[in-house]
């Protein structure tokens, strides 16, 4: 998928180490423009800990304002085709809250593949793409983040 150029993967890598040790979220427009989403799920936690149990530290929700523009693109001549989003420190893989957060009563919500970012010590290591195969979210591409590609990311 040439949207996810060498450029963009380091857009999304250092929007991950920036967010770190929360998960960041964002998604990629057809014509390869970056998003960066903002993730509520700590937002929403703090209102309804009951209800949403999670942290950023391990979910994440799109603002309001990033459901709108994506959900908008869907009906434009340059939609969101990836949604991506990081995993602080366990690993790029497809959750079963990533699933229920992709499917809706069984089936994608969104015509998008899914990117995962594995973060560790707010450093991008590696990076899974998910795509719906009829049953489930299965990989259909991995990056490796090697040492030409990595970036350093200074903690403030
Ligand atoms: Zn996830």
């Amino acid at each position: 998928m040439d949207t996810l150029n060498h450029e963009n993967l380091q857009r999304i890598y250092h929007h991950a180490g920036s967010t770190y040790p929360e998960e960041c979220c964002g998604f990629v427009f057809a014509d390869g423009t970056v998003h960066r989403g903002v993730n509520i799920q700590s937002e929403l936690n703090r209102r309804q800990p009951d209800i949403h149990t999670r942290t950023a530290a391990n979910g994440y929700t799109f603002s309001v304002a990033d459901t709108l523009a994506m959900n908008q693109s869907f009906r434009s001549s340059n939609p969101v085709t990836i949604i991506y989003h990081s995993h602080p420190d366990v690993g790029a893989y497809f959750s079963r809250e990533d699933e229920n957060k992709a499917l809706f009563m069984g089936k994608p919500a969104y015509p998008v593949a899914y990117l995962v970012v594995d973060v560790y010590k707010a450093q991008a290591r590696s990076a899974k793409l998910f795509q719906w195969n009829g049953k489930c979210f299965a990989c259909i591409q991995e990056f490796q983040v090697n040492e030409q590609d990595s970036t350093t990311h200074v903690r403030s």
